[in-house]
C-alpha cells in the first residue's frame, strides 16, 4: 500500500496559491478521480517515486513520450553530451537535421518536416499551412479527437476537455470556432454530407491517426481510406495527427501500423511526444511541395525561438534510435499481459468493461460493447473507473487519472513491474464493482 502523501498534499496546497489549480496541465489535478495528485521527485525505468518516497509503476509514461522508460541510459548520455555543448543557439545546428532525417526516413510520405516545441504548435501550424495551400478556411475535425489547445481545434475535444466535460472552451472566439466543422468519428455518411454542403470551403480534415484522447477508439475498417478519398475528391488536404501514435504504434507510427500506402497517404502529418524523448520537441511534415509553402521559401509564416532545440533533438534522436523491432514487440506483449489480466479480474468482479487497442496503446472503457465514437466513450461508468484508479494508486500503480485516456507502457516495463501491476488488479476490480 502506498504510504503518507502529506508532502504531495502540502505542495499542492502551496502550488494552488501560485498556479491555477496547482497544476500546469489540467488533467494532472486529479479532479475527475479525486484525491491528491502525486508530486513526482524522480523516475527510473518503469517506476515513479513521489516526494513522500512512495513508488508507483508508471502507466502514464508522461502521456506517451517515455517509450524507452525513464532516464534511459542512452538518452541520458545523448542529453548530457548535447547539454555540455550549450542549451540553445538560435541558429541552425546538427541535431535538428539528424532528427528531421530520422523522421523522414521512417515515415515514407513525409519528405520534409519543420520542428516545433509542442504537439499544439504542430497541429496549429499544419492547419495554417493547409489553409495557406488551399486558400480555404474551414477545417473538419472529429468529436473526441484532441489536437492540443489550438482555438480552432478545441471544439468537442477529447483529453482534458472530455475529462472535465467542458463546453467548447471559453475564450475561443466564434469567428475561430465557426470555421470548424465537428463530425462524429467513424461516420462516413456525416463526412460525405459535410463535404456535399461545404466542399469548396474546406481546407483540411484533421484526425488523430487512431484516436487515443477519448480513450482508444481505432478507425473502423475503411474509415481512413474514406477520409482520403473524400478529401481528394474535393481538393481538401488530409492531416493525420500522429502526436500520440507517432513512433509508438510502430517505427512509422499508425501510418506504418495501418499500412496506408501511395495515394492513400495523408498530405500532412503531425508528431510530438515520442520524438522528443521527454523533452519539448514536435514536428509537422509532408510532401515537399506543401512544406515549401512555409517561410522562408513560401508565404505561410511559422517560427519558434526554441524550435529544433539541440538538447531536445538529441533526446528525441536517441529515443527514436532506441525504438527497435524488439522494443515494439515488448510493448505489445507487455500491454497485452496487463490488459488481459485487468479484463479477467474485472470480469471476475462483475464489472462491465471493454478493452480497445491501437497497436500497444489500449484503454479500458467501463461499459459493455464496442466504442466507435465520442458518444459511446462518454457512455461509461466514470465513477467505477475512479474507484479502480484510486485502488491501483493505493497499491503503487499510477494509471492516467481519467477514463478518457490511453494507458502507456515502455520498453523498461519488466517482469517485476508487470507482476506488481497484476498483483494490484484483484482489489482494484473489487473496488470498481
Ligand atoms: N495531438 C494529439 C493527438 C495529442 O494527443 C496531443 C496531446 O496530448 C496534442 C496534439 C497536443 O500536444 P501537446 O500537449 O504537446 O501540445
Amino acid at each position: 500500500m502506498s504510504g503518507s502523501t502529506s508532502k504531495s498534499a502540502e505542495l499542492l496546497a502551496h502550488a494552488r496559491t501560485v498556479t491555477p489549480g496547482g497544476v500546469n496541465s489540467p488533467v494532472r489535478a486529479f479532479r475527475a478521480v479525486g484525491g491528491t495528485p502525486r508530486f513526482i521527485r524522480e523516475a527510473k525505468g518503469p517506476w515513479l517515486t513521489d516526494v513522500d518516497g512512495n513508488r508507483y509503476v508508471d502507466l502514464i509514461c508522461s502521456w506517451g513520450p517515455m517509450i524507452l522508460g525513464h532516464a534511459h541510459p542512452d538518452v541520458m548520455a545523448a542529453v548530457q553530451d548535447a547539454a555540455s555543448r550549450g542549451f540553445s543557439f538560435g541558429t541552425p545546428s546538427e541535431n535538428e537535421v539528424a532528427l528531421a532525417t530520422e523522421i523522414v526516413r521512417r515515415v515514407e510520405p513525409v519528405e520534409q518536416v519543420r520542428l516545433v516545441s509542442s504537439g499544439t504548435e504542430a497541429t496549429m501550424s499544419a492547419i495554417r499551412l493547409a489553409r495557406g495551400a488551399t486558400g480555404r478556411s474551414k477545417i473538419v475535425k472529429f468529436a473526441g479527437c484532441y489536437h492540443g489547445h489550438v482555438d480552432a481545434l478545441l471544439a468537442a475535444a477529447g483529453s482534458g476537455v472530455a475529462t472535465f466535460a467542458l463546453p467548447d472552451t471559453a475564450g475561443v472566439p466564434k469567428s475561430s470556432a465557426g470555421e470548424t466543422i465537428v463530425l462524429p468519428y467513424n461516420d462516413v455518411s456525416a463526412l460525405e454530407a459535410a463535404f456535399a454542403e461545404h466542399g469548396d470551403e474546406i481546407a483540411a480534415v484533421i484526425t488523430e491517426a487512431s484516436p487515443g484522447n477519448m480513450g482508444v477508439v481505432p478507425p473502423a475498417p475503411g474509415f481512413t481510406k474514406a477520409l482520403r478519398d473524400i478529401t481528394t475528391k474535393h481538393g481538401a488536404l488530409l492531416v493525420s495527427d500522429e502526436v500520440m501514435t507517432g513512433f509508438r504504434c510502430s517505427g512509422a507510427g499508425w501510418f506504418g501500423h495501418e499500412g496506408q500506402q501511395g495515394e492513400s497517404a495523408p498530405d500532412l502529418f503531425t508528431f510530438g511526444k515520442v520524438m522528443g524523448g521527454g523533452f519539448p520537441a514536435a514536428a509537422f511534415g509532408g510532401r515537399a511541395d506543401l512544406m515549401g509553402m512555409l517561410a522562408p521559401d513560401g508565404p505561410v509564416y511559422q517560427a519558434g525561438t526554441l524550435a529544433g532545440n539541440p538538447v531536445a533533438t538529441a533526446a528525441g534522436l536517441a529515443t527514436l534510435q532506441g525504438c527497435t523491432d524488439e522494443v515494439y514487440a515488448h510493448l505489445d506483449s507487455t500491454a497485452h499481459a496487463i490488459a488481459d489480466a485487468a479484463s479477467a479480474e474485472l470480469t471476475k468482479a462483475g464489472v462491465p468493461h471493454t478493452v480497445q487497442w491501437a497497436s500497444s496503446m489500449f484503454s479500458i472503457f467501463f461499459r459493455d460493447g464496442a466504442v466507435t465514437n465520442y458518444d459511446d466513450a462518454k457512455d461509461q461508468d466514470t465513477e467505477a473507473f475512479s474507484r479502480f484508479f484510486n485502488a491501483m494508486l493505493d497499491q503503487g500503480v499510477h494509471l492516467p487519472p481519467s477514463a478518457y485516456e490511453s494507458w502507456f507502457v515502455s520498453a523498461s516495463h519488466d517482469d517485476e513491474a508487470v507482476a506488481h501491476v497484476i498483483d494490484a488488479l484483484p482489489a482494484a476490480a473489487r473496488a470498481a464493482a
